[in-house]
């Protein structure tokens, strides 16, 4: 039995140590010092680079336990599984449930046109993910990260950080810098909560961007449930 999985998730990690030698863990390579060591690094070469991955490496089963945002590379798994006749299994993670008090946004772009002149903002979506926010001069920007975005706002300043994260220190984040708003992406899970919490109590405005629409398939939201299907496929073989 071999399985492939495609992560970047720490649910990823957790289902790549529980089925040992027989997955391999891919990651994209585009985190510099991942968490975790994985098997294979880099991209496949699209939809007809994974599928000749598939068959090439006589992979049994495919787990999609991408980012909830990694949606081309879902949607690239969900085409090359089916072009190569390979089971597929997308891990996501719960959404975190919606605050009556957030404004939901479309996408970052939407996000940077809805920010009000001179807010001060903690810009929590990942390092590659600041682009779009690159425009908005005329707002002061707290930019947290794992890894240093290739390019900064023009003001503020840069957190290089790793999750979890605690309430008090979320809360104390918030008072220290002043932030008047949240944007963040809703990759929803446990680490990275806190912020939400501290927002709220604080009575700062959050930007919460909808997740990106993913090709139907087969899905789990816990590891549990992704280890019972591979038990299935390994079942049948
Ligand atoms: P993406 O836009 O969906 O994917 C871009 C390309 O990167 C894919 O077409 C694929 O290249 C390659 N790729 C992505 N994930 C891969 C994997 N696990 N193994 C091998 N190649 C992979 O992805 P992204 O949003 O740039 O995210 C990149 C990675 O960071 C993902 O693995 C994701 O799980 C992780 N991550 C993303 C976010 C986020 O907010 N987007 C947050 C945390 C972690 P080819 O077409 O050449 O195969």
């Amino acid at each position: 039995m071999k399985a492939l999985i495609l992560g970047g998730t720490a649910e990823a990690t957790a289902l790549a140590k529980e089925l040992g030698q027989s997955a391999t863990l891919s990651l994209a390579g585009a985190t510099k010092k991942p968490a975790t060591t994985p098997h294979r690094t880099g991209g496949f070469g699209g939809i007809e680079g994974l599928a000749r991955y598939l068959a090439a490496e006589n992979i049994d089963a495919l787990i999609d336990a991408t980012h909830p945002f990694a949606s081309q590379m879902s949607r690239n798994a969900a085409e090359a599984a089916a072009l190569a006749g390979v089971p597929l299994l997308r891990f996501i993670r719960p959404a975190w449930a919606k605050a009556p008090d957030w404004e939901m946004v479309d996408d970052l772009s939407a996000a940077a046109l809805v920010l009000p002149q001179s807010a001060r903002v903690f810009l929590s979506v990942g390092s590659r993910s600041v682009e779009p926010f690159l425009g908005r001069g005329d707002v002061w920007f707290l930019t947290r990260s794992i890894e240093p975005p290739p390019a900064l706002p023009a003001h503020g300043e840069l957190l290089l950080q790793r999750p979890p994260f605690a309430l008090a220190d979320e809360g104390a984040l918030l008072k220290a810098h002043r932030i008047t708003h949240l944007v963040s992406k809703n990759s929803g899970g446990a680490a990275t909560h806190a912020k939400l919490e501290a927002c709220q109590q604080l009575g700062v405005k959050v930007l919460m961007v909808e997740r990106p629409q993913l090709p139907a398939v087969l899905e789990v939201v816990s590891v549990a449930d992704a280890l019972t299907w591979v038990s299935k496929i390994k079942g049948k073989l």
